[in-house]
């Protein structure tokens, strides 16, 4: 049986990332060239991984379902990328960047993980800036910074609302100089669809060319997966459309352990959906509580007549509205970290309080931002996201609040990894959101960024290298040994079959169906009745998915309802197992909100002496009970506290 081994290296907190660094095996340069790197996914951590290996000196070979790496959802993130550099003196360090990830993500993740992160975070600073990325400038020149949620400093960097693109261009730029100089190969519009496991070790991926459905079998001395999140699992999300958890699904296949995989991250401030048939949410960034107000009426016949069009939210007197988060939470107010203000803001819909034509909304105001500092400045800082806002909602956000809803962002959830980020199959690495993360069981905003580029620049290069030091004396891998074969005749199957059942309903409308099953069950609330419903329902959907799907036209061709196809297949089983690992922990903990669990004012209620552990589920066929295994949190440099925001 698989034994769970994070290798967290021995000694000091501080020193632990250093020593390993210091220690680590090498690859002499004229062996690098001997040895190919799949990487998997050109977002910010793919993308920073296979120009990092590349530069280095080894082959790689980056592999992405977009036409063009610029493309990776990388580029919707808006706000911003945290880092301890204290430019604010405001009493920032990288202790303190530690402590608030491992207090924001309520003491559910690995202490070594999350230290090495806050070292790393400033030097990702120094790479982009050295990159050209424009970040924002204060009037001297120097870098500006803002506040995110669950910080008591400013420490978020940033590109007006558009961050995770102008770093991903930094990140493209480095990866282009590695295709030019042709240590790194690129190959577009290819998905991923299973990876190859040769005497234990990852030695292979399989892919489809989206274009021409061609199947192709690509070797490789290792493999990192950067495929991002799977919170497209309940259908809306703020993530790209086309955001999905295959190639992670097909490791944990193949025998990837897959860790705490119901850790979701529901973002406080949605645009609120607006009907049925909508299939993409958007984000509001985290970045407009700088200066925006969270508010609802206070009484609820207000409530009541805003939502049938007779009150508007200038009608409201000050003193009649509620500024929820700070009341209840003081100290941090507006920036309170996610997972306790999406409760929130549920809490106050529920009790009646919520606006807009669903009831399902709060307001973010800005009218005392706008009169403190003048339009122009909230526009200089937040421009595009209110030009966005007003397109969707024909709304003007400088005159009236806009109406925001929590909604499913991120997962937190991924393949588990030890500190070198390799999985429970020796040769097969996992970065960015793919993985399990430092994030506990919620992310705080502007990590995410953080946590990609660290693994991507700073941890994989050293990582990867440890492993492959003894690799180089074994020869490149003919993609004609037996395991390739068997693992293409695998897909080519899958996707035979997918075609042939010819039923009648399309891929979307299973989708959305898991996806009202995962809302309503495995969502912002979760209960023993509604997990155990889930546990019955997605089975079932997925039988009748297997008999009754319709995807029109064939494998030879460029066929999205195909693709969706494939990745809807794997999110039936995926939610399955998120709903399984809810059901499991009978605690409450940042996202994940059991409703039995809670405080007597309906904060989060963890279970230390039962629950501090990652949960790493092994695959044990899709029919079968996934089998629980537990890497226990020691925390030995931090005591772990009821969080307090208060
Ligand atoms: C709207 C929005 C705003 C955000 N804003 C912020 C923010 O301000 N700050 C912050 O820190 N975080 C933010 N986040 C989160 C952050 O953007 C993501 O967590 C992060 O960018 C993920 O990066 P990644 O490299 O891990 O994956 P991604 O950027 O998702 O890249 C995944 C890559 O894998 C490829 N891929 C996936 N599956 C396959 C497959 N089967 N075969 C081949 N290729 C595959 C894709 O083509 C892509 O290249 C935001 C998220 C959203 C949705």
């Amino acid at each position: 049986m698989t034994q769970l081994n994070s290798k967290i290296p021995s000694g000091p907190l501080a020193d632990k990332w250093r020593t390993y660094k210091a220690t680590q095996n090498l690859v002499n340069p004229a062996n690098k060239r001997k040895i190919d790197i799949i990487v998997v996914g050109s977002g910010l951590a793919g993308a920073a991984a296979a120009a990092s290996l590349g530069e280095l000196g080894f082959k790689v070979k980056c592999f992405t379902y977009h036409d063009s790496p610029r493309r990776a959802h990388s580029i919707a993130a808006q706000g911003g990328i945290n880092a301890a550099k204290n430019y604010r003196n405001d009493g920032d360090s990288v202790y303190r960047l530690f402590m608030d990830t491992i207090k924001g993500g309520d003491y559910r993740s690995r202490e070594a993980n999350v230290y090495r992160l806050a070292e790393v975070s400033n030097g990702i600073i120094d790479q982009c800036v050295a990159q050209g990325v424009p970040f924002a400038r204060e009037y001297g020149g120097l870098l500006d910074n803002r506040s995110f949620g669950g910080a008591l400093v400013s420490r978020t960097f940033y590109a007006r609302g558009q961050t995770g693109q102008q770093l991903l261009l930094g990140a493209y730029g480095a990866l282009s100089k590695e295709i030019e100089k042709g240590s790194v190969t690129m190959y577009t519009r290819r998905d991923m669809l299973d990876l190859v496991v040769i005497d234990g070790r990852a030695r292979g991926i399989i892919v489809r060319n989206n274009v021409t459905g061609e199947i192709e079998r690509h070797s490789g001395h290792a493999v990192i997966l950067a495929t991002g999140g799977y919170g497209n699992v309940f259908f809306l999300s703020t993530m790209a459309m086309h955001s999905n958890g295959s190639a992670a699904w097909s490791a944990y296949k193949r025998g990837a352990f897959f860790g705490n995989p119901c850790f979701t991250q529901i973002h406080p401030t949605c645009i609120p959906v607006h009907g049925d048939y909508q299939s993409k949410l958007t984000l509001m960034s985290e970045s407009l509580r700088n200066d925006g107000r969270i508010w609802v009426p206070k009484k609820k016949e207000d409530a009541e007549k805003i939502r049938k069009g007779e009150m508007k939210p200038g009608d409201i007197p000050e003193e009649d509205r509620d500024y929820y988060l700070e009341r209840r939470y003081p100290a941090y107010g507006n920036l309170s970290p996610r997972d306790i203000s999406s409760r929130a803001a549920k809490e106050r819909c529920d009790a009646g309080y919520g606006v807009g034509s669903t009831g399902l909304a709060v307001y973010l105001d800005f009218a005392d931002a706008i009169q403190r500092l003048g339009k122009g400045v909230i526009e200089a800082r937040y421009g595009n996201l209110f030009q966005m806002y007003e397109k969707i909602v024909d709304q003007n956000p400088y005159e009236t609040p806009m109406m925001i809803y929590p909604a499913v962002h991120y997962t937190m959830g991924g393949l588990w990894v030890d500190y070198e980020l390799q999985t429970t199959i020796p040769g097969l690495f996992v970065g960015g959101e793919a993985n399990f993360s430092d994030h506990g069981a919620n992310r705080l905003g502007a990590s995410a960024l953080m946590q990609g580029l660290s693994d991507g620049y700073f941890v994989l290069p050293y990582t990867v290298q440890n492993y492959l030091a003894d690799q180089f004396k074994v020869p490149r891998f003919s993609t004609d040994l037996p395991e390739f074969l068997a693992a293409e005749k695998e897909v080519r199957d899958n996707i035979n079959r997918l075609l042939g059942i010819k039923g009648k309903k399309s891929v979307d409308t299973f989708h959305r169906e898991l996806g009202r099953i995962m809302w309503e069950n495995v969502g912002m609330g979760r209960n023993k009745e509604g997990l155990e419903k889930a546990l019955k329902l997605i089975p079932e959907l997925r039988e009748e998915f297997w008999k009754d799907v319709r995807i029109p036209g064939t494998n030879d061709e460029l066929n999205p309802e195909l693709q969706k196809a494939t990745r809807l297949a794997d999110y039936l089983e995926l939610g399955e197992l998120m709903a399984l690992d809810a059901l499991n922990r009978e605690e409450s903990c940042g996202g994940h909100f059991r409703e039995e669990y809670q405080t007597p004012d309906g904060e989060a209620l963890r279970n230390d002496k039962d629950f501090a552990y990652v949960a790493a589920w092994e695959y044990k066929g899709t029919e079968n009970k996934a089998e629980l295994h537990k890497e226990p949190l020691n925390y030995e440099f931090v005591e772990l506290k009821q969080r307090n925001y208060k």
